[in-house]
């Protein structure tokens, strides 16, 4: 009998449990191997400075508290998205304000952005969901002509870029005033749990790092001229996490293989994908949309095949309910209903992988 075949799995070897054990025995460095992180985090994706965190949704929070959005405030948001990108607003009395999608790329949809704006806007949180973006030049251009601060949450989209008319392509993360990233442990590449930020403005790296140390400035210790907590990574996950950059561009290679070898051997099926350009795109999640999902998860299910249904849509949630009484959002709602993630992990062998497709078309009564 074959193994169950997971949706997600975590990955690490001899060389992160050898990084461990050198931490432990005595090599306790923090800001250094921190900085060793963040030059991992710098080289990917081009900016010029990052901070590492504790996980991809403190730092959503920092880099509100960076830009100086305050209670009553507020933030353009997806509707489809993990739950932490309305979640760190909120916790900050920041209002999010949901925003429904665009149907081909799954992520927030500008015109309807336009109709959410009031005088109390201040930033967007823009999600490029599954290492998909939509235009990125439009909504850098969007925020600068409404005046509002660009907050990426990247978590999903490490390995992944955005090709504008000008022909070079960009990572996401980077464009707008700071980007957020997620080392959690289904994530491409991890730290256990983790986040990081970077920034092309050195006055907000700046702020950031006196955010994360109790807002010291180097006169001692216990002297802080400004506001700051605690929000530093401990040295033996940067250790962690500068191995796991070391393999992120097999990974990258690896999902991309994935991706097109499940779109190919699923193509005559009435399944739908998304138009997924894998020159610029990692898929993190191999996502497939389809009548009924619950069914062929069931299906699948007894294949040994683990999946995970796409994202509900934010205003269904019990948190969010009553604030949304009466709107709909039909984009985010209908990618809920149709949305499956497949089988995911970047150690999946091909052998799985058509076993996988071979489950599927068995569902749709394909020979095989
Ligand atoms: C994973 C993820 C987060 C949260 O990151 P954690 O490190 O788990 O806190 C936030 N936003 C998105 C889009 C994510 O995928």
């Amino acid at each position: 009998m074959r193994k169950e075949i997971s949706q997600m799995e975590a990955w690490f070897g001899e060389e992160e449990a050898e990084a461990v054990s050198e931490y432990l025995k005595g090599n306790l460095k923090g800001r250094a191997w921190n900085a060793e992180f963040e030059k991992a985090i710098s080289d990917t994706t081009g900016a010029p400075y990052a901070v590492s965190s504790l996980n991809g949704t403190v730092t959503l929070i920092q880099a509100l508290l960076a830009l100086e959005i305050k209670a009553g405030d507020e933030v353009l948001v997806p509707n489809s998205t993990m739950i932490a990108t309305p979640n760190a607003c909120v916790v900050l009395g920041i209002k999010p304000v949901l925003v429904d999608i665009e149907p081909e790329t799954l992520c927030l949809d500008l015109a309807k952005a336009e109709e959410a704006l009031t005088t109390k806007t201040r930033a967007m949180m823009y999600v490029p969901l599954n290492g998909r973006s939509g235009n990125m030049d439009e909504v850098v251009a969007f925020c600068k002509k409404h005046n509002l601060f660009l907050i990426e949450d990247a978590a999903q989209a490490l390995g992944s870029y955005f090709k504008g008319k000008r022909l070079f392509k960009k990572h996401l993360g980077t464009f707008g005033d700071i980007g957020s990233f997620s080392f959690s442990l289904f994530k491409i590449i991890s730290t256990t749990q983790g986040g990081a930020l970077v920034t092309a403005s050195e006055k907000l790296y700046e702020k950031i790092k006196l955010l994360k140390d109790f807002g010291r400035t180097g006169k001692g210790s216990d002297i802080h001229d400004y506001f700051g907590l605690n929000f530093k990574m401990s040295g033996v996950l940067s250790l962690i996490g500068v191995e796991q950059f070391k393999k992120l561009s097999g990974r990258m290679k690896r999902k991309k293989e994935m991706f097109a070898r499940i779109r190919d051997g699923l193509k005559d099926l009435p399944i739908e994908f998304i138009k997924t350009d894998l020159s610029v795109t990692t898929p993190w999640f191999m996502d497939i949309f389809v009548d009924d999902p619950n069914a062929l998860a069931a299906h699948l299910k007894k294949a040994g095949i683990e999946t995970r249904f796409f994202y509900p849509p934010i205003h269904t949630q019990e948190i969010y309910k009553k604030d949304c009484a009466g709107r709909s959002f039909p984009v985010s709602e209908r990618a809920a209903a149709r949305g499956l993630w497949l089988p995911s992990s970047s150690q999946l062998t091909d052998e799985e992988i058509d076993y996988i497709i071979k489950s599927i078309k068995t569902f749709y009564g394909v020979r095989t």
